[in-house]
């Protein structure tokens, strides 16, 4: 009865029944629109974090991410192209630049493209970090990341991926400190108050 045990799951965590009570849904979900959908709502994204416009308004693609530590969701959002490009055009040269060389040279792209198109289910794609091929089950944080057409259709092309934290930490490995500051910022005006100074994790980066 996995239907049941994931309707139950899914349920506490969007009601939040049991405040702290860790119910790690995750690996039994097997519908990629579910692993794509807000965790704080239980439903679909449904605004730009950035412009605040509903998406289903904009004529323009949008993405989804999601970063987790463990089973648990610790930063989420929808974002509209127009506002990534926003935030990602600001990232110096020599930060696009040293991205770039990590997503031609760190994933094989042909492989993987392969395995996507035999995929019997596109959640396969959160099986293992895209670059380093890590299970999931073995990540101790991780990152997804979908691209949906302006009409809310999700794009089955380079993404959807997952990366895994130790990929992720290679990318930001190569950003200047002046593309962090803009990353730092993005993070504190959208998910913290201006007086939230706690520790800033500098190895989540959601946006590419
Ligand atoms: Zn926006
Ligand atoms: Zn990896």
């Amino acid at each position: 009865m996995v239907g049941t045990r994931q309707a139950l799951a899914e349920g506490l965590v969007t009601f939040g029944v049991f405040p702290g009570w860790h119910v790690c849904w995750n690996p039994a979900v097997d519908d990629i629109n579910r692993w794509l959908f807000s965790e704080e709502t239980g439903a679909p994204f449904s605004r730009c974090v950035r412009c605040a416009w509903p998406l289903a308004e904009i004529a323009a693609p949008w993405l989804v991410n999601k970063e987790y530590v463990g089973c648990e969701c610790v930063l989420e959002y929808a974002i509209c192209k127009p506002c990534r490009d926003s935030v990602t055009d600001r990232f110096s040269e020599e930060s696009k630049e040293s991205v770039r060389v990590f997503l031609e040279a760190e994933i094989d792209w042909e492989a993987r493209t392969r395995e996507f198109m035999m995929a019997a289910n596109p959640v396969e794609r959160f099986g293992a970090c895209i670059s380093c091929r890590t299970p999931r089950d073995q990540m101790r944080r991780f990152a997804i990341s979908a691209l949906y057409d302006s009409g809310g259709h999700l794009v089955n092309g380079a993404l959807p991926l997952l990366i895994c934290g130790e990929c992720i930490a290679k990318v930001t490995a190569g950003l200047s400190e002046e593309s962090r500051q803009i990353w730092r910022e993005f993070i504190r005006d959208h998910f913290r108050g201006p007086d939230d100074d706690t520790d800033f994790d500098d190895d989540i980066l959601g946006i590419f």
